[in-house]
């Protein structure tokens, strides 16, 4: 394990507001750096978002990533893998028919597109565009695709590997032209940014009026963080630096200029935070059946978040803003 500097923040950045602490005691969950940590909750209702503290200043956040893609989890052994891998595949194969009836599949396959599946071509750029796929999947159905990424050799692979541009650094370093894009899309970033609202209105700047952007980031209030408290998968400390829920990212957006037709949660992928939440809690089970059981569990908790909603609505694992630049 890594140690690294950090800071008191006892203000949130966004708005001025004080803020009680709403959970501590948080481990980084690759287990690369040294520490417990907590997120403070603002106070100030027309705000509400949660951020770290102490939180690492931005020169020495570099070590929080440096080995962030290296990280190896306990394996199963390669007989085991490959059980595991079968089943995983069977048991999608067989929620399938159940996927489909309840609109979990529907959710899912909108989410794949960054819900750009119905919208007019155009040309998009994604922010923290990582490897890649998504731009990809959006060039080959006719956009034209542009990414930005803070990660030099993985902006160098993008564009080698699909021959799509890459710029690198924060957005607002970037210096794109005004009115320049038709869609932005950001998925699972915003909670990595120092300013998240520059970067609102950056994006802002760069869309065309009209222009479409798309956000998903781990919801706060979601029932996983709920349950698993510390040990839930999105907190993400030292990496994640703000988080937010449906309101606090709503009102984020709208603060920023924008107009928000839809502010929701979504459930589609939670399986997977499900399970590594319950690794963090518990530690992972190093038999293949101990893995199975976990891997069951952790769909059965999905359909089960994706069911609640009709009920409790705005507790899916991650908040889904769609926000439009005015046209006038
Ligand atoms: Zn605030």
């Amino acid at each position: 394990m890594n140690s690294i500097a950090s800071e008191p923040r006892l203000t949130c950045d966004l708005c001025g507001s004080a803020g009680e602490v709403a959970q501590s005691g948080i481990r980084d969950p690759d287990g690369n750096i040294d520490g417990s940590w907590s997120f403070r909750r603002c106070a100030n209702a027309a705000c509400g978002t949660y951020w770290l503290d102490p939180a690492p200043p931005p020169h020495e956040l570099w070590k929080a990533y440096a080995t962030y893609h290296t990280h190896t989890r306990k394996s199963a052994g390669r007989l085991g893998k490959s059980m595991l891998s079968f089943a995983h595949r069977f048991i999608k194969l067989g929620l399938l028919p159940l996927w489909i009836a309840n609109g979990m599949k529907r959710e899912a396959d909108y989410l794949r597109f960054m819900t750009l599946g119905e919208e007019p071509i155009g040309k998009l750029l994604d922010v923290g565009c990582g490897g890649g796929r998504l731009l990809n999947r959006m060039k080959k159905r006719g956009w034209q695709v542009e990414g930005t990424d803070f990660d030099a050799q993985a902006a160098q692979r993008v564009a080698s590997r699909y021959g799509i541009k890459v710029h690198v650094g924060d957005l607002p370093q970037c210096d794109l032209a005004d009115n320049s894009f038709d869609a932005i899309t950001m998925s699972q970033a915003i909670e990595h940014l120092y300013d998240p609202k520059a970067t609102l209105r950056e994006c802002l700047r760069i869309l065309k009026p009209g222009g479409l952007l798309v956000m998903t980031t781990p919801n706060a209030h979601s029932i996983g963080a709920t349950e698993f408290g510390a040990s839930w998968r999105g907190w993400e400390a030292p990496r994640h630096l703000h988080l937010f829920t449906v309101d606090a990212l709503r009102n984020l957006t709208r603060q920023a200029g924008f107009e928000v037709p839809e502010a929701t949660t979504y459930s589609a992928g939670s399986a997977v935070v499900y399970r590594v939440s319950r690794e963090i809690l518990q530690g992972s089970s190093r038999s293949w059946l101990g893995k199975l059981a976990m891997l069951l569990w952790s769909y059965r908790k999905e359909m089960h978040e994706f069911s609640t909603q009709h009920d409790e609505p705005h507790t899916g694992q991650n908040v889904l803003i769609r926000a439009r630049k005015p046209t006038h």
